[in-house]
């Protein structure tokens, strides 16, 4: 179906699937490429979105100092995001979190701080989303930083199908070098 961007006005072809809507670019920061995922609106086109999310990479990664590179890899400031959590820029930094790879929705594969009383202990989106993290070192780092003086029990927890579910101990997170 053919309609026009409801931000640029060019004609475009209205996407419902959710599939098709997605899609992908390298964008280079710091010395490497980051890998952005991206959905459009139905009646937007990808440029939009690009546009869209690049001003937002602006004004919440790079004006906060979210990000760093470090031996090739893309580092979270997760002090930073820890102390705007709650916040439209937490949301923001959330949006931007998921889009580079870094949090996830998927449980699955992915790593979640979990405590005795069985309260999610990850990041939430709009506090209602529980997020997911998709590297350990962030598990590690984020863990450490917002729970580490906590007098309660908590562990780090992979689930992957088939396979032993992953834990690591609170004591052994505070002692992690990464
Ligand atoms: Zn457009």
């Amino acid at each position: 179906m053919k309609g026009i961007c409801f931000r640029c006005k060019k004609e475009i072809k209205i996407e419902i699937d959710d599939k098709k809507r997605r899609f992908s670019f390298l964008y280079p920061y710091k010395g490497i490429e980051l890998s952005i995922e991206l959905f459009r609106f139905p009646n937007e086109c990808r440029e939009c979105a690009e546009s869209d999310f690049l001003r937002d990479f602006k004004n919440y990664v790079e004006e906060y100092d979210l990000l760093s590179v470090k031996e090739g890899e893309v580092r979270v400031n997760w002090e930073t995001y820890i102390n705007m959590s709650g916040t439209y820029v937490g949301d923001k930094m959330t949006e931007i979190l998921m889009s580079i790879g870094i949090l996830s929705t998927k449980r699955l594969g992915n790593w979640d701080i979990v405590s005795s009383y069985s309260v999610g202990l990850n990041p939430w989106y709009q506090s209602q989303i529980y997020l997911y993290f998709k590297r350990k070192l962030d598990a590690v780092e984020y863990s450490r930083l917002k729970w580490g003086d906590t007098l309660y029990h908590w562990w780090l927890k992979k689930e992957e199908k088939n396979k032993k579910h992953l834990i690591i101990d609170k004591k052994d997170v505070l002692k992690l070098i990464c």
